[in-house]
């Protein structure tokens, strides 16, 4: 894929997050990687706004290759995620609603509950509070990178990566969908787990389709 087709891609999923909510102001972010070049959304600025220009190029240690804007003060996160995860070619972080309501309590989404999100995310990790724009959130992230591709940032948001951008933007809306049916299933009384065998089934056709 051309430099400008990923630079357009990433200012029209930039738009979709901000048209659906799951971003406000100048929140998340989200970058590509093609080769050994980093493509990435700069900082404060809202991702319903991106243009071509603002997306700036970085190699895997952050160096700026171009652009003139700063750059995302999430990218330790971005590349920590590239570094350890060679399958992962697109990164999405945000701060949706419903999912970010509940990255600030005990409970986590990982519950065996809905199959949908067993099918298309498989397992959801509650990542531990780290300050934002630190390494503390890439440090925490680490143990739980290897088979986990949607996450919970304690008291913070969301992040879902993918094979592709469209993928990790796909994830992203899963994740928040669940969240919303999640807190609302919640509040109706005791929710029924899909049991060990059933969810097993799930995961079967998860390997089969490679969804
Ligand atoms: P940036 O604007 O620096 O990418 O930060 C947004 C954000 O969501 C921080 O966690
Ligand atoms: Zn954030």
């Amino acid at each position: 894929m051309e430099s400008h087709s990923i630079k357009t891609g990433i200012c029209q999923i930039g738009k979709l997050m901000y048209d659906n909510k799951f971003v406000v102001a100048t929140d998340g972010n989200i970058s590509v990687r093609k080769d050994r070049i980093i493509f990435i959304t700069p900082s404060g600025m809202s991702k319903g706004e991106l243009t071509e220009p603002d997306i700036i190029l970085t190699d895997l240690c952050g160096k700026k290759v171009s652009g003139t804007r700063k750059i995302s003060s999430e990218f330790i996160m971005h590349q920590k995620i590239y570094e350890t995860r060679p399958d992962i070619m697109a990164i999405c972080h945000a701060h949706p609603i419903n999912a970010t309501a509940v990255s600030m309590t005990d409970s986590d989404l990982n519950e065996p509950l809905l199959q949908e999100v067993i099918l298309t995310i498989g397992k959801i990790c509650l990542i531990p509070y780290g300050t934002t724009g630190t390494s503390e959130i890439a440090e925490n992230l680490v143990p739980f990178l290897s088979d986990c591709d949607a996450f919970l940032l304690a008291n913070h948001g969301v992040l879902t990566l993918g094979r592709n951008l469209k993928e990790a933007y796909q994830k992203l809306e899963t994740l928040e969908h669940y969240a919303e049916i999640f807190i609302k299933a919640k509040t109706l009384g005791n929710v029924r787990n899909i049991s060990n065998i059933n969810v097993q089934k799930l995961y079967e056709i998860r390997c089969r389709t490679k969804l």
